[in-house]
């Protein structure tokens, strides 16, 4: 089935917003395996939105169009969908009963302009909201369907999978209907690096379609394989996914699927009944921020130190100033002191500490910008990597914090070699 996707509001035309949908509708498009023929962004102008809407038609099976179904007087784009196929507009009752409802629930004065949101062109499906009031509907014109939903992300971040995909699926049966996906998650592994090691696998001829999405600093491959039945798909799956990871790097391999980084980490931690304290420079509180994401991470952080200054450095972790002074506070010496002293003035397990210079001053010849030392300590050896980025400043830190939660996530899973 052949997609196309029509985003529409002044917002996104004017670059107020970043049309966040499209990408998100493309990808979930891209996973099943339907291709996208056409991505259109036009305002809230009714014959814009009639001229794309016939030329995203013209290509496409299905399109799928976002935004403009408020209930303000800018909103427009059920009133332009109806008079471009000459349909008039009708009043669904149960959702305006609803959304009064809704409104009497949370204490919201109604306003007769929400009833505009229980019109709809004669003929249409809805598609029920459970996050927000606008629904969405479906219209079905020849062998072709045009399926509207709000605008805002959150809303269809849940239409999308529990609407829209199903009721596409059920007016477009295809052959081939189970389609399974596995997300590898890797760092340091550029797109061209990865297709030059996989390039001789025939994922065509396997039928596994693969796609490479990088999410800065993280690299994720999406492998997707689709067969008549579900164990046809997983053995295909299982197959091509242990021929691609045979050609990659394990330890530039962290995640499969919905595991994060932190989240692996968190588990590692909390079966060892580990404790962890964190020194940070250059990283800010990043690597606080992000074992902090995870639910619970009370039972193994014990604190984590911003120590950016010289001063702090001494003072709260007790690095001597003369090795400061000597070796700089961006240097390996100095990185594993701060590791040794946040471990033992918190009564950790373990300590973890970064120093480095984000930039885009402070570089120096022998310490270019980018230059960072990451070190951890367990009591008994401590270990440091020396690191050179090449990111600007903020880059920098976030790509610092993942090298950093991978050193720890290769040592508490017992690769990390000592140095
Ligand atoms: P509502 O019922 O909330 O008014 P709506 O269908 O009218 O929904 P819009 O008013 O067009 O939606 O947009 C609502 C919000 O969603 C706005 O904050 C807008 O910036 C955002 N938004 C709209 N379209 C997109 C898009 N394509 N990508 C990302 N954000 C979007
Ligand atoms: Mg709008």
């Amino acid at each position: 089935m052949k997609v196309a996707i029509l985003t529409i509001g002044n917002e996104l035309t004017s670059g107020r917003t970043q049309d966040t949908n499209t990408s998100f509708i493309a990808r979930t498009c891209h996973l099943r395996n339907w291709p996208v023929t056409a991505t259109l962004s036009v305002g809230d102008d009714e014959e814009a939105i009639k001229r794309a809407l016939s030329y995203a038609m013209a290509g496409a099976d299905a399109v799928i169009v976002t935004g403009g179904l408020g209930p303000t007087a800018d909103d427009i784009t059920t009133a332009a969908i109806a008079r471009a196929f000459n349909l008039s507009l009708h009043t669904d009752e149960t959702v305006l009963a609803k959304m009064k409802e809704i409104f009497a629930r949370f204490h919201l004065p109604w306003t007769e302009n929400n009833a505009k949101q229980a019109l709809f062109p004669e003929g249409a499906t809805v598609i029920t909201n459970p996050t927000g009031t606008a629904p969405g509907f479906a219209l079905k014109r020849d062998s072709r369907m045009i399926v509207v939903i709000p605008g805002v992300p959150r809303e269809i971040n849940r239409m999308l999978p529990e609407g829209v995909i199903p009721l596409l699926q059920r007016t477009f049966p295809e052959k081939a209907a189970h389609v399974i996906t596995r997300t590898i998650k890797t760092f340091g592994l550029s797109e061209a690096a990865v297709d030059e090691k996989v390039a001789d696998i025939d994922f065509a001829g396997a039928g596994i379609g693969i796609g490479f999405y990088p999410n800065f600093p993280e690299n994720h491959i999406v492998l997707t394989a689709r067969d008549e039945t579900e164990s046809a798909a997983l053995e295909k799956l299982d197959r091509v996914t242990a021929e691609v990871l045979q050609r990659l790097p394990r330890h530039q391999i962290f995640a499969y699927d919905e595991d994060t980084l932190a989240g692996i980490i968190a588990r590692a931690l909390t079966e060892k009944g580990l404790t962890l304290a964190v020194a940070e420079s250059c990283t800010g509180g990043l690597i606080t921020d992000r074992i902090t994401d995870v639910p619970g991470s009370s039972i193994y952080l014990e604190r984590g130190f911003v120590t950016y200054s010289d001063r702090s450095k001494t003072e709260l972790l007790g690095v001597p100033e003369q090795i400061i002074r000597t070796h700089g506070a961006v240097s390996e010496e100095t990185a594993r002191l701060m590791a040794e002293g946040a471990r033992a003035k918190s009564g950790t397990n373990l300590g973890l500490a970064t120093t480095g210079i984000a930039g885009p001053g402070g570089g120096s010849e022998n310490k270019p910008v980018g230059t960072v030392y990451i070190a951890l300590a367990d009591g008994e050896h401590t270990m440091c990597r020396h690191y050179a980025f090449r990111w600007d400043r903020r880059r920098n830190k976030i790509i610092a914090t993942q090298a950093a939660l991978m050193m720890l996530k290769a040592y508490l899973a017992g690769e990390e070699t000592n140095g």
